[in-house]
């Protein structure tokens, strides 16, 4: 079976074809600046990448040249549309009622329609690529793929929020949770690596990239997690500020007179770790400068890790254990120094890793850095929230 995967951004589309029978992705890329000019980075294994610049109207003329470069004789790997089995869409937000992976039908595209209130970012790209897809491979199965589904089973006193509950129920204003496909994808691949079922494992899942957010998984089922009514909410990020006390929004909205657009637009994009050293949102770059004496630099490094620490921490306490500790995305899996810093002083909730295999670790696949005898199994798994779309793409598509 090969399946497409597609994940539409405001202004791009990054695209997947797996051979389901094999796991392998056959190619990949990237169609950016849609709407306003156009790229195609499009890979293949074994090939060098092929880069164009065409103009990309809207997110169905992208997809339009996908299909093409994915079935062209020169930078193809399939010779026919027909050779897709099924799509899978990634996206970001199914609301209350999309609760799981499903097959896209007129129904959950119209819902998908009323919950962009909630989901301004995200929900109309979504929407187009899907939309996209109906025009071009009308009778194909599309299924959608929520980050939100998997903290569907999160119970009402983690995702109600203490304010009035008015707020909760005539406007949806809860915890909804995101990252949830790669909180999933890594829970799921330790349980695998661990050779224990899922059902029996107390776990948490640290997703550290750009945007970050800490799960805790406990019997295979996130119980949960650091992101809330938007990915805003949790530690501090690249460029977003994480939690803070509200009021400190409404002070300076007050003071300096700043409109919503204005300071959501500090909280999300000039906060976090970029706020906080004025150098950058890139952990390599505040590392380097730390390294170097920055005060600041070293601020925002001690504000990530404390906000790791304090989550691990808390979801120890909910769950009433920990079985495994699990780093992902782009820190997770590279900065060995965040890691080591995350499990410095843990001893005491069974954390303790071999700090020579943490610094010496193997780039791109599942690694241990437990320390012989700890209580706790620590494990750096690579996400792939891609394949993950794919298996439930292949699994809905199946039973249709
Ligand atoms: P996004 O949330 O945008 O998907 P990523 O998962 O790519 O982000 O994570 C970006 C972060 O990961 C950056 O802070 C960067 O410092 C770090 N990172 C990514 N790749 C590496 C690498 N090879 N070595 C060290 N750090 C990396």
């Amino acid at each position: 079976m090969k399946i497409l995967v597609l994940n539409a951004g405001s202004s791009s589309l990054k695209y997947q074809l797996f051979n389901m029978e094999t796991s392998e992705v056959l190619a990949k890329g990237n169609c950016e600046r849609i709407g306003a000019g156009g790229t195609v980075t499009h890979k293949r294994p074994n090939s060098d990448n092929y880069f164009e610049e065409i103009e990309l109207a809207d997110h169905g003329k992208a997809l339009e040249r996908v299909l093409y470069l994915l079935c062209s004789e020169e930078y193809g790997v399939i010779s026919d549309i027909k050779e897709i089995d099924a799509v899978g869409h990634r996206v970001a937000h199914g609301g209350e009622q999309l609760k799981e992976s499903s097959l896209i039908t007129e129904s959950v595209v119209k819902y998908l329609e009323t919950i962009i209130p909630i989901n301004p970012l995200h929900g109309p790209p979504a929407i187009a690529g899907i939309k996209a897809c109906l025009a071009l491979m009308p009778s194909l199965p599309q299924v959608a793929v929520f980050d939100t589904s998997f903290y569907s089973d999160i119970e009402d006193f983690r995702y109600v929020y203490p304010i009035p509950y008015e707020f909760y129920e005539n406007d949806k204003v809860r915890r909804y949770g995101f990252h949830g496909t790669s909180h999933r994808y890594v829970s799921a691949e330790l349980a695998k690596i661990l050779g224990k079922p899922i059902e029996q494992l107390k776990i948490v899942t640290c997703h550290l990239g750009n945007g970050s957010s800490i799960t805790a998984v406990d019997g295979g089922k996130a119980i949960d997690t650091s992101m809330g009514f938007t990915p805003q909410e949790g530690i501090a990020m690249g460029t977003r500020s994480g939690s803070i006390d509200p009021t400190v929004v409404t002070y300076l909205m007050k003071t300096k007179g700043y409109t919503p657009e204005q300071m959501e637009d500090i909280l999300n994009k000039k906060s976090g770790l970029l706020g906080v050293s004025g150098i950058s949102n890139d952990c390599r770059n505040i590392y380097e400068a730390a390294k170097n004496g920055d005060n600041r630099a070293e601020l925002a490094m001690k504000i990530l890790v404390n906000g790791i620490k304090k989550h691990i921490g808390s979801y120890v306490a909910e769950m009433n254990g920990l079985d495994a500790l699990v780093f992902t995305a782009g820190i997770g899996e590279n900065q060995w120094n965040i890691r080591e810093a995350v499990c410095e002083n843990m001893e005491y909730l069974g954390i303790e890793i071999d700090k020579e295999r943490n610094k010496n670790f193997t780039r791109g696949i599942p690694f241990d850095i437990t320390k012989e005898g700890a209580k706790v199994a620590t494990w750096i798994i690579p996400t792939d929230e891609e394949y993950m779309i794919a298996i439930d793409t292949q699994r809905l598509a199946s039973q249709n």
